[in-house]
């Protein structure tokens, strides 16, 4: 047999360059500090900027009105989508009681595991795209203007204009959820392409929706391929292509501004000498990069964002150790992509936000399954709060940062004391119970062992 090459080159030239696919390729955990993090003043120019949050922002809020009718459940907020940040420090205890291990700092979790609509983080960046999408429809078609009131998208003749549009995506699931559920209210024929991974839940209840959901025996990248190619065939067909899109990345960083105010509210102060660390499970890149550029403009060099992938799928990881982003996926390494974590099974990272996550995250860890499950039944035990298994890969954070290199490197060991740490939840509150009581029943086993 001949040894594989990837991209031309033998696999041994990769390890010998970079020995840390060695570990990877064994799927062993481990943690990774990004060499190429800049200073926020020494970042190179990027393809978007602070002025594309605002307007992102201003465009949520001219839909607010619509999704407020649309959508009761975002009523209380005025049809703002937003989930509450909540101190866990039971868990904390939890966490450090289970893997004997200190860390100091105050711990969050952010909830968007109970974000309206659609239950995980997706409904920041899909319900996005697909609202701007329907938004420059309707203007160029003239029956809008920025200061109408946007409650006019759920009027029958609305819908009826979108009927000749379709939309379509190629998902694992919760992507799905969010296209597939906006496009289907605003009036959109749509189309969702689901992974062989894709719970049968998700599928029924998009079926429900009036969505129409194709099937594919391959991972996430066929099922995108596929979809796009079926979408553009139709010359009124609008692809949200997980794999290079801004918008989605846009929709997300608007997160950035919420939680500032949140932190406000909170009395939590980021400064020179109270560092914020964000931790962010990842999939193709889009939501951690989207959370982390938004965060990186409001606070500079004093939060530091780490993404969290599953040991079976570290896919943005090998793209910016190698610095080959998107050229590579994990299969090329002979990493299977096989993991129970919803949305983070993704052999190939997002190019679009992988270029703007390069330099300003501070670095990726792995996690195994087993972890996710034992951590996910350690969250009901202590604060009562039920996640995905995919949304609590970030718990194990601060614990891994403690163990690191990186408070030394970055000269923070003497300000962890006043520290605050950020464990972004992704997703949940749709889980049907009878799942979330099998996923807590395997922790609990694998606790007990
Ligand atoms: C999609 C998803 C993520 C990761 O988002 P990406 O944009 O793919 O990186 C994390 N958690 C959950 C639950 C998701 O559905």
């Amino acid at each position: 047999m001949t040894e594989p090459h990837i991209l031309g080159k033998p696999l041994a030239e990769w390890t010998t360059k970079f020995p840390l696919l060695n570990q990877l390729m064994n799927f062993e955990p481990v943690f990774w500090v990004n060499p190429e993090q800049k200073r926020f003043n020494d970042l190179p120019p990027l393809s978007i900027s602070w002025k594309d949050i605002l307007n992102a922002a201003d465009r949520w809020e001219r839909f607010s009105p619509f999704l407020a009718i649309t959508f009761p459940e975002t009523q209380g907020t005025d049809g703002i989508i937003e989930s509450p940040l909540r101190k866990i420090p039971d868990m904390a205890s939890a966490i450090e009681g289970h893997y004997s291990k200190n860390f100091s700092g105050d711990l969050y979790l952010k909830c968007d595991n109970d974000l309206p609509i659609t239950g995980s983080i997706k409904a920041r960046g899909g319900i996005y795209e697909v609202l701007k999408y329907a938004e420059t429809l309707a203007m160029k078609k003239g029956l809008l203007t920025e200061d109408d009131d946007y409650k006019k998208f759920a009027e029958p003749g609305f819908r009826e204009f979108f009927s000749q549009y379709s939309i379509g995506v190629g998902s694992t699931g919760n992507l799905a959820l969010s296209i597939g559920t906006i496009s289907a209210k605003l009036g959109f024929s749509v189309s969702v392409h689901m992974s062989a991974d894709a719970k049968q839940w998700k599928k029924d209840l998009l079926r429900s929706k009036g969505v129409n959901v194709f099937e594919y025996k391959g991972d996430f990248s066929e099922a995108i391929s596929e979809g796009r190619q079926l979408t553009i065939e139709d010359p009124k067909g609008y692809f949200v292509d997980d794999e290079s899109s801004k918008d989605l990345f846009l929709g997300y960083s608007v997160a950035a501004l919420r939680l500032k105010n949140q932190l406000d509210e909170d009395g939590v102060v980021v400064d020179k000498d109270h560092p914020l660390f964000v931790y962010l499970p990842c999939g193709v890149g889009g939501s951690p990069g989207g959370i982390t550029f938004g965060l990186k403009h409001i606070f500079n060099d004093n939060v530091h964002c780490f993404f969290v992938e599953p040991t079976h799928s570290p896919s943005v990881l090998i793209g910016l150790l190698t610095g080959e982003h998107d050229k590579v996926a994990v299969q090329d390494f002979g990493i299977d992509n096989k993991t129970e974590a919803d949305g983070l099974a993704v052999g190939r990272p997002s190019n679009f936000a992988t270029n703007i996550s390069q330099h300003l995250i501070s670095g990726i860890y792995t996690i195994e399954d087993d972890e996710l499950f034992k951590l996910l039944t350690l969250l009901t035990n202590s604060e009562n709060i039920q996640v995905e298994p995919s949304a609590t890969s970030g718990l194990l954070g601060p614990v891994k940062l403690n163990q690191s290199d990186y408070l030394k490197e970055q000269n923070l060991v003497d300000n962890m004391d006043q520290s605050t740490h950020i464990v972004w939840s992704t997703g949940g509150s749709l889980v049907p119970q009878s799942d979330m009581n099998q996923f807590y029943q395997k922790g609990q086993n694998l606790l007990d062992q």
